[in-house]
């Protein structure tokens, strides 16, 4: 355990998007916080580093679509207060079947909430976005709001905001063991957190450790938590023609192709001449012993003919020109896991509110709600409760009534 170092309101462990963003949250509210990484701060080996990311609001689950409202303010609020532009505004496409459930989904959803959408048929498709085609029996789902995150400069941001809010960042620390039982200055009961720089104690403790969570807390717990870390890879193609019809300004959008298998992409943005295009999914892995490649060849099966097929002949769809390996910390359901750990496994059904927290399972799509993570998370830490967003959809507890977590209606 080594000598004590220090004492804070909230350790929290990972300083990846999720822990960055809980961290400049805690230390807003006058809090004492320590933000601890295992490697350098804004390394490649977790999920949040990378030019972009896509924000968009076409969910199939209303809760989703509903907590981005307030995603959106805090992004907002955020670039404000650092007078730096994170989120770039495009326009967000969906395409798919016309019987795709996934699509009809998000469909009724934006409807019911007053999302403004346009519905288009393919040949609508084809008039608006010049460059792209779609299936002759699918469809487009077209909303202004949307846009992409500087992923890394956003981990970069919120870092900077919990520093100059009084937060203490280290990194090259990695979090060894995490326990209770140990009495704060005050005399109430404490977590003891120990890494290979030193111990330090905290009232609270938020595990925000991306793949390496379900490590993390099966040492504590021992619960061994559903999240299956997958391997993944970012790919850059080269257009070679109709550049113009590619940019955000020109009204080229991020895009979900809810085919088998869902491909993702955004306009061209960070290089210029080239454009993001990629596939959802990858190949299980384990963080420690993962190779850090991207999976070409999984590109080439998957994206060069649907880019060949979709764009027209103006990308080059025979190789990405940039490509970089990445994680997902996948759940059964896919939604978030946002709660307190239970220490043991008699715990789990328990409403106890345990001193250390867990902010993991983001499944793929977390990086756009991170500024809301980072609320919920330091709400929970500081007051025990978080207002305005349905954390039943992301209890541990979930699990044990179904292994499988949530039911979606649209499956
Ligand atoms: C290719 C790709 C595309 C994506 N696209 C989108 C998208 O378009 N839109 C969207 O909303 N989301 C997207 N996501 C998902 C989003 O990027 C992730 O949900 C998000 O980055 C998860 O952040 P995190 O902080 O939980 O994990 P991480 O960024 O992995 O951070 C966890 C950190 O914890 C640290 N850590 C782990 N164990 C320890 C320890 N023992 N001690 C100290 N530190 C530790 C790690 O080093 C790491 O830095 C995408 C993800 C990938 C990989």
């Amino acid at each position: 355990m080594g000598e004590i170092s220090g004492e804070y309101e909230v350790v929290v462990v990972g300083g990846g998007i999720m822990g960055s963003c809980t961290a400049y949250q805690i230390a807003k509210r006058a809090k004492s916080v320590l933000l601890l990484d295992q490697y350098d701060f804004l390394h490649h080996r977790g999920s949040s580093h990378g030019e972009s990311r896509t924000i968009r609001q076409t969910y199939p689950e209303e809760y989703y679509s509903a907590m981005l409202d307030e995603a959106f303010s805090l992004w907002e609020e955020a670039q404000e207060e650092i007078g730096y532009r994170m989120h770039v505004k495009t326009k967000h496409l969906d395409m798919g079947s016309i019987q795709n459930k996934k699509l009809q989904s998000i469909i009724q959803v934006c409807r019911k909430r007053g999302i403004p959408i346009e519905v288009l048929n393919s040949e609508q498709v084809s008039e608006r976005f010049k460059v792209i085609k779609v299936p002759s029996d699918w469809i487009g789902v077209v909303t202004d709001i949307g846009g992409t995150l500087r992923a890394s400069k956003a981990v970069a941001t919120f870092q900077s905001l919990a520093l100059k809010h009084g937060a203490t960042l280290r990194d090259n620390a990695k979090v060894t063991e995490i326990s209770i039982g140990c009495k704060l200055r005050d005399g109430s009961d404490g977590v003891l957190v120990c890494t290979t720089r030193g111990s330090v104690l905290g009232r609270k403790c938020v595990i925000a450790a991306g793949a390496w969570s379900q490590k993390l807390a099966n040492e504590i717990s021992g619960i061994e938590l559903p999240i299956q870390p997958l391997h993944t890879t970012i790919a850059y193609w080269k257009i070679q023609e109709g550049l113009q019809s590619f940019l955000p300004e020109n009204g080229f959008p991020t895009f979900a192709f809810h085919g088998d298998p869902t491909i993702y992409g955004t306009p061209s943005l960070e290089y210029p001449g080239l454009f993001k295009v990629s596939v959802d999914g990858g190949y299980p892995c384990d963080p420690e012993k993962r190779a850090f490649l991207p999976d070409l060849d999984l590109l080439r099966e998957k994206v060069s003919p649907w880019l060949a097929e979709s764009f027209r002949g103006n990308v080059m769809s025979e190789s990405p020109v940039i490509a970089e390996a990445c994680m997902y910390s996948m759940t059964p359901d896919e939604d978030y896991i946002l709660d307190f750990l239970p220490l043991t496994k008699t715990e789990m059904s328990t409403a106890a509110k345990s001193p250390i927290l867990i902010a993991a399972g983001f499944s793929g799509h977390g990086f756009k709600m991170s500024p809301l993570v980072g609320r919920i998370m330091a709400d929970l830490a500081l007051t025990g409760e978080a207002h305005g967003v349905p954390l039943h959809n992301f209890s541990i507890e979930r699990f044990l009534q179904n292994p499988k977590g949530n039911t979606k209606d649209y499956e």
